[in-house]
């Protein structure tokens, strides 16, 4: 019997058992960090009828009141940060700094999201009429986050959908339930019963949700195999999706460009929370002109950085997150091994124990290559050498997946290329800047629907247009 701590649902305003438990692993240890709860069908039932029971009140709450409470959720987040991080690093992986930014970041948007109000448009205000529209919230809504940030992302949907009127369900990856469903038991006291409830479970859960009939919307952050899926799954209902699904985006470094800092940004960018980045650099186009000099510059970084457990003081980058991710991160260096791809940087030890893997960086590999072609996921990098910077651009955008990009170099080339992008997202000469007004989301299978921002906000709202004539029909 194991002594790890267990944690608890969030059912309704009261913290509930499930029937069974899971163990939750720190992917730097392999030990068992905590326990989470299975919910069984009749649970995600009861958090679905609760959830409903609680929208007529909660829509017809005035948005200053849920603003405020959304508000104070994110302020309890904060308080609570020094706990919730040391839990997010043992379950997730990454270093104590990142974990306060994951969660920072949740805390953040619930501030941000509780100062948007969801505009009235009038189209025409004549003597003879007023035509305006108004957004109403769309009902229950299903909150799916990854394991990569899982708060940030998850609270990226939770604050907008309370905010429009919306009352949620969240389920958290079966990877990295606990901190959120810490935050559940902090968001008690906060929400009223059902407004919020958190489930997690085994992989059977998140299909149960995505097809169960209580929901009019599913906000899903994941894989774009499991986006498919969802997507064949919301359609018997016709439910809502956000979609924020994968991507393998390019980074193309023109001649010209400031080496040094390029190098140094673009090190980061592709390289924090070991490369498992939705929106992370994960294939790097490099003018010939100032390749050699990049790829040095990167690979002394990667070797100078520490990789290890993300709880001990100087750590950098941590472990892969999970087993099945690392097996897959393992089979694609395995690949570039088996092809006699160079190896820039990536051959140091890491720790035996963990699901570690060097900061990787792969010397041109040909444009069919699975690490150019495949989303890694992880502390694995192409740089591909070119000398034309239209066929750059072409490969760049030859690709299934639409999420980001960046350009580094000359700045009006720079923006030009950003501007001929196919992708949702474009950074030129910086990286990952996310300011809250700013929407964000995916091209192509990347998704659609987006986050972030008033249009994210309106993402959990129906249009509700009102034409009234001024001359009144009555006797
Ligand atoms: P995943 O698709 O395996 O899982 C995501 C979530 O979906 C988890 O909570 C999981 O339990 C749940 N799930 C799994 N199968 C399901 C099903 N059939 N129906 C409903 N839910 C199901 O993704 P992941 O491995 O946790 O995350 C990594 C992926 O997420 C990467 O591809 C990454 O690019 C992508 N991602 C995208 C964004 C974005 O904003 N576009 C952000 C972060 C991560």
């Amino acid at each position: 019997m194991s002594t790890a701590r267990t944690f608890k649902l969030l059912i309704d305003g009261a913290s509930v058992d499930g029937e069974s438990l899971f163990d939750v692993i720190n992917p730097a240890t392999e030990e068992v960090v905590g326990r989470a709860p299975d919910a069984t069908r009749q649970q995600l039932d009861q958090a679905v009828a609760s959830a409903r029971r609680a929208y007529p009140k909660w829509k017809e709450t005035p948005i200053a009141e849920r603003q405020a409470m959304v508000a104070a959720l994110g302020r309890v987040i904060n308080e609570n940060i020094e706990e919730l991080k040391r839990l997010l690093t043992a379950e997730q992986g990454k270093p104590l700094g990142d974990a306060e930014q994951d969660i920072g970041g949740g805390a953040y948007f619930c501030a941000q999201s509780a100062e948007l109000t969801p505009p009235v448009e009038v189209h025409e205000d004549s003597d003879v009429r007023r035509s305006a529209t108004y957004r109403v919230p769309l009902g229950v809504v299903c909150a799916i986050a990854p394991w990569n940030f899982p708060i940030a992302i998850a609270f990226w949907k939770v604050a907008p959908a309370l905010v429009a009127g919306n009352t949620v369900v969240l389920k958290p990856s079966p990877f990295t339930p606990l901190t959120t469903l810490r935050i559940a038991e902090l968001a008690r006291d906060i929400l009223p019963s059902g407004v919020f409830n958190v489930l997690s479970g085994s992989d059977r859960l998140g299909p149960w949700m995505t097809g169960h009939p209580g929901f009019d919307k599913i906000s899903f952050t994941g894989s774009t195999a499991t986006g498919r899926r969802v997507m064949e799954s919301a359609a018997p209902t016709l439910k809502r999706l956000t979609l924020e699904l994968g991507g393998n985006d390019a980074a193309i470094v023109l001649p010209g460009v400031d080496v040094q800092s390029a190098a140094s940004q673009l090190f980061q960018a592709a390289f924090a929370n070991s490369g498992q980045v939705c929106f992370a650099p994960k294939r790097v186009y490099v003018h010939s002109a100032v390749y050699e000099d990049f790829a040095a510059s990167l690979a002394e970084l990667a070797k100078q950085a520490k990789v290890g457990d993300g709880a001990e003081q100087g750590t950098s980058f941590g472990p892969i997150q999970n087993r099945p991710q690392y097996e897959r991160v393992q089979d694609l260096i395995a690949d570039c091994r088996t092809n006699g791809y160079g190896f820039l940087a990536g051959q140091d030890n890491v720790p035996d124990k963990g699901y570690f893997v060097p900061l990787t960086i792969i010397d041109n590999p040909p444009a069919d290559a699975r690490i150019v072609r495949e989303e890694q996921f992880g502390p694995v990098l192409p740089l591909i050498r070119f000398d034309d910077i239209e066929a750059a651009l072409e490969q760049a955008n030859d690709c299934d997946y639409g999420l980001g990009g960046s350009v580094w170099g000359p700045p009006e080339l720079a923006e030009e290329i950003a501007l001929r992008m196919d992708t949702g997202m474009v950074w030129v000469n910086e990286f990952g800047s996310m300011a809250p007004s700013q929407p964000f989301g995916g091209r192509k299978q990347s998704g659609f629907g987006v986050e972030n921002g008033m249009a994210g906000l309106l993402e959990y709202t129906s249009i509700h247009t009102i034409v009234t004539a001024k001359q009144a029909n009555v006797a």
